[in-house]
């Protein structure tokens, strides 16, 4: 019985390991709409000035009435005879559409795989312990990369003479839109498949039960190909992320060349996002200590999560300023500025405090002071007992995850820069928003089966998850 329980304990680490019904059909749900989700975003910046009111929903249902009304015409009507002929009208009219677009995504893909793996290291990262007790080497550059892209980029399309605009990305969107599915879809299968066949660390596979689930959350936490590439690092931290700040660039290229100028709105949004990239890979040994990298397993989620959610959800503001543009007043221009530094001061001092205090194992300072935490104990699979440090100081000890606090804050300012009361520039406060929240339960789940009583102490020291006093 109380093996059961240990093993229990051991399998819930990463994520539930039993799936019930409903969550399976709401996992299916949410993940079969998103794509459809992401194109109509795409659809309503491109098509309506960002509004997703009802043009782009009548465009929708027209578009799908004539593709069927040309399937049909076209065949005689048998059921196997339209499915071919909606498949290959799917390859030629949506696949080729654009096919630079595709070339180039796949190239961009191979280029940032060679990066990670070839390019000059900062140094070998180190990641958290998994539950079966593996310590996974990285490779840290994505800082190097990030700085090299950017100048690859403005080079080439300068020394081109401008044959490739910086407004490239912004052109050819609609061709990313696609290629990026295509790819996502495709890696989910693949990693699915992976874990089946030729797992990374067997051990530190999780299967619900359901290959719904499975194939939506993932089953391996960790899959790997050789001794280096790591899809989770590399597919979550690199092309998606590197192209964010392309991609708001080359929005604001694209406005140049509409207005003869760049917005301050344009200016000030590419600052913060900046900002957060920036950090992201000046920090990236941190970020293999985060519930992304630690935690999550790999699967449809993470996978076209990476490939399309984020470059074409996180940069919905960028298109939303190209489409509406907006000169902001100095004041406003200072004020929304202010609130993005104060956020990120808050988010990166809140997820310094934390990394330091558990690399000097206590002995540093928080806020000029020792700081106080509770010396928590759990078990990897293998049976073996290790140490790990709760903090209960700093921001730590405001709350259990003030460092979202400082996250949403700069997600704030970002929807703000639009300087519009419109639906898609506080769309991404509204997912992060959702996105931290949810996490908080599953993270307070997680951590209360690793640490059990020394969790329980630490909730019982800082009574707060987000925000002191109010929740
Ligand atoms: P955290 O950095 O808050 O990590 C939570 C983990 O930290 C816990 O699972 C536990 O892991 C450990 N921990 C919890 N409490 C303490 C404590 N008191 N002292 C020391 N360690 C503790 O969560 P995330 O990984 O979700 O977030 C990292 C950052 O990334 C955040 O700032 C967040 O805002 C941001 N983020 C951004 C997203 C985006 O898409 N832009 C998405 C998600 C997050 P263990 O003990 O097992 O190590």
């Amino acid at each position: 019985m109380a093996k059961n329980q240990e093993k229990k304990k051991l399998e819930l680490w990463g994520r539930a390991t039993d799936a019930t019904v409903i969550t399976i059909a709401l996992t299916l749900g949410l993940f079969a709409f998103a794509p459809f989700w992401a194109a109509y975003l795409w659809a309503s910046c491109t098509y309506y000035q960002c509004s997703i009111t009802t043009g782009p929903i009548v465009d929708f249902f027209n578009v799908v009435q004539n593709f069927q009304d040309e399937i049909v015409s076209s065949t005689n009507g048998g059921l196997i005879e339209m499915i071919g002929a909606g498949v290959y009208k799917i390859f030629t009219d949506v696949v080729l559409a654009d096919r630079e677009a595709l070339c180039v995504y796949l190239c961009w893909l191979v280029y940032n795989f060679a990066m990670y793996l070839y390019f000059p290291v900062r140094k070998i990262g180190l990641g958290q312990s998994t539950p079966a007790g593996h310590v996974l080497k990285y490779r840290i550059n994505g800082l190097y990369v990030w700085i090299a892209t950017h100048v690859v980029y403005i080079a080439g399309s300068v020394l081109s003479n401008e044959a490739y605009g910086l407004d490239y990305i912004c052109v050819h969107w609609g061709g990313f839109l696609v290629a990026t599915n295509i790819v996502g879809l495709a890696l989910s299968l693949f990693v699915y498949m992976k874990a089946h066949i030729a797992p990374s660390h067997p051990e530190d596979r999780k299967f619900s039960g359901s290959k719904i689930y499975d194939y939506c959350m993932g089953i391996e936490l960790n899959p790997r190909i050789g001794q280096w590439f790591d899809f989770k690092l590399v597919f979550n931290g690199r092309p998606g992320i590197v192209a964010w700040t392309l991609i708001n660039f080359s929005f604001g290229a694209a406005q140049y060349k509409q207005l003869g100028y760049v917005t301050n709105a344009m200016v000030l949004l590419n600052i913060l996002h900046a900002i957060y990239v920036v950090d992201f890979f000046y920090f990236e040994d941190w970020y293999l200590r985060t519930i992304d990298i630690a935690h999550d397993h790999f699967g449809y989620y993470l996978a076209w999560g990476d490939c399309v959610w984020l470059p074409f959800t996180y940069t919905l503001q960028s298109f939303y300023i190209f489409r509406n543009p907006v000169d902001l007043s100095t004041p406003y221009f200072i004020l929304i500025l202010s609130i993005g530094l104060v956020g990120y001061y808050i988010f990166r001092n809140a997820n310094n405090q934390k990394d330091i205090v558990r690399k000097t194992n206590g002995r540093c300072l928080i806020f000029g002071k020792p700081p106080t935490f509770i010396r928590a104990e759990y078990r990897t699979a293998d049976g073996k007992p290790h140490k790990s440090i709760l903090l209960t100081c700093g921001f730590w000890g405001l709350s259990r995850h003030f460092n979202y606090v400082g996250d949403l804050l700069m997600c704030f300012a970002f929807g703000a820069s639009c300087a519009s009361f419109d639906f898609i520039p506080f769309y991404y406060l509204f997912y992060m928003t959702v996105l931290l929240v949810h996490r908080i339960s599953r993270d307070n789940d997680r951590c209360r089966l690793k640490y059990g009583v020394y969790w329980d102490e630490y909730c019982r020291r800082v009574p707060y998850k987000l925000i002191p006093y109010v929740y």
